[in-house]
């Protein structure tokens, strides 16, 4: 294989990675997939049962990737003859005048509830389940829905395979280089093994900022934080309620702490409700039992489902269940989707990373950028989608270390 010329090697086969080899091979590419672990481990970011998708984004070049990236969705299941998304309503709700709140709002479309009492305006059944504290507002929007994270990450590599594409495991990309004269890329993973292809996509999540420092020596600000999934009981009674078959929404809990949550689903009988973030960890050295305190990561979260949903989930005994995952932090929570540049690499090499904690939904979206930018140059069809590029540039960084960031 290793004299076999690739017209695309992508490296890492998480969901971006699944999702770009997918894009690529699907427009006719010879198509590589190198992952360093088992293919559908769980030490990277993309593993698990669940993951949300939403509109509802404070800044405005989110939602129509979202958009499109939920028509690539269904077409990805339409091709694959199963799903992996389960539509539901979206809930956003937090202080009235939270600036991230109101902007999601706004942005995505959503439509503010009636408060309980109100008359005139239709509620969901469903609020009946949260108490908000005074001066609170909730916003329900019509996009939204629960994807299986492992299964959706299996749907696009045998979807890429279907294509054509090559999919190695067990190979970790030591070196990335260009030929003299050619201008071929070459890849060499840690046996020795090499590999040549015209060009190469970057997508190995928390471990960006190591493969870039090795490859070109610049520093790329994604850094690697443990965050935790947290699965509580649902109390007696209330277990068929919180379904996504009753038509429980996702949720976001904005102001001090952001909780995000799952309806009932993977575990019948229990709740995904988790916090956004966690603290600093390396990806390769991690520790898996936190301990005392879990990193801030359980307790905020207790508090708030005994305020905000009280007597629906039991949050006596801790979680249930918690599955430790990785976010790749960029400081303005913004991704990067752009070439690597530079004298050596040029247009040759592209990176998606630091997807921040809220990529899942836009893989199938990030898969075609990143592949259209390999074969094209250029991102047209999602540019013709309204999608921005701009935001998502390396160079923002240089000389503004908080790139993007705004304050909300
Ligand atoms: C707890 C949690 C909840 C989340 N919830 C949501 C949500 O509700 N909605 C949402 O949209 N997003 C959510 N996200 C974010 C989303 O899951 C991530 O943004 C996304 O999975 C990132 O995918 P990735 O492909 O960039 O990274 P990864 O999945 O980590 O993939 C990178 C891959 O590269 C491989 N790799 C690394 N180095 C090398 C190398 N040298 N050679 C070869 N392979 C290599 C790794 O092994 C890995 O498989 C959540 C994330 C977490 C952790």
């Amino acid at each position: 294989m290793a004299a076999q010329p690739f017209d695309v090697i992508v490296v890492g086969a998480g969901i971006m990675g699944s999702c770009a080899a997918h894009a690529a091979a699907s427009r006719g590419a010879r198509v590589l997939l190198l992952e360093r672990f088992d293919l559908l481990h769980h030490r990277g970011s993309s593993h698990g049962e669940s993951r949300t998708i939403r509109a509802t984004y404070p800044q405005p070049h989110y939602p129509p990737m979202v958009r499109l990236s939920r028509r690539l969705w269904d077409d990805a299941q339409r091709d694959a003859g199963y799903d992996v998304l389960t539509p539901t309503p979206h809930l956003d709700f937090g202080p009235k005048d939270d600036p991230a709140l109101v902007a999601a709002v706004a942005n995505g479309g959503a439509t503010e509830l009636p408060a309980a009492g109100d008359e005139g305006g239709e509620r969901p059944k469903w609020a009946e389940v949260f108490k908000l504290p005074e001066g609170w507002t909730a916003a329900s929007s019509e996009l939204g829905g629960v994807m299986k994270a492992t299964k959706a990450v299996a749907m696009f590599q045998a979807l890429a395979v279907k294509m054509g594409a090559v999919v190695r495991d067990r190979a970790e990309v030591v070196h990335v280089a260009r030929t003299q004269g050619e201008g071929k890329i070459v890849v060499r993973i840690s046996s020795g093994e090499e590999f040549h292809g015209a060009k190469c996509i970057i997508t190995v999540g928390a471990w960006t900022s190591k493969l870039v420092k090795s490859v070109i020596g610049a520093d790329l600000p994604v850094q690697p934080l443990h965050t935790l999934i947290c699965y509580w009981k649902v109390k007696p009674g209330h277990e068929h309620e919180l379904t996504t078959e009753a038509g429980f929404p996702t949720f976001a809990s904005y102001g001090d702490t952001y909780i995000y949550s799952t309806p009932s689903m993977e575990y019948p009988g229990l709740i995904k409700i988790a916090m956004h973030g966690g603290p600093p960890c390396d990806p390769d050295g991690r520790d898996w039992a936190i301990g005392p305190g879990e990193g801030g990561l359980v307790e905020p979260v207790a508090r708030w489902i005994d305020e905000v949903m009280p007597g629906h989930v039991d949050t006596a005994g801790g979680p249930v269940l918690r599955q430790p995952c990785m976010y790749s932090m960029t400081p303005d929570e913004d991704f990067v989707i752009d070439f690597l540049g530079g004298e050596e690499f040029g247009q040759g090499v592209v990176v998606g990373a630091g997807f921040s904690g809220h990529g899942f939904k836009m893989g199938p979206v990030v898969g075609r950028i990143l592949a259209e930018m390999a074969l094209d140059g250029q991102a047209g069809t999602a540019e013709e989608a309204g999608v921005e590029l701009r935001h998502f540039r390396i160079d923002r960084f240089e000389g503004n270390p908080m790139g993007n960031a705004r304050i909300f």
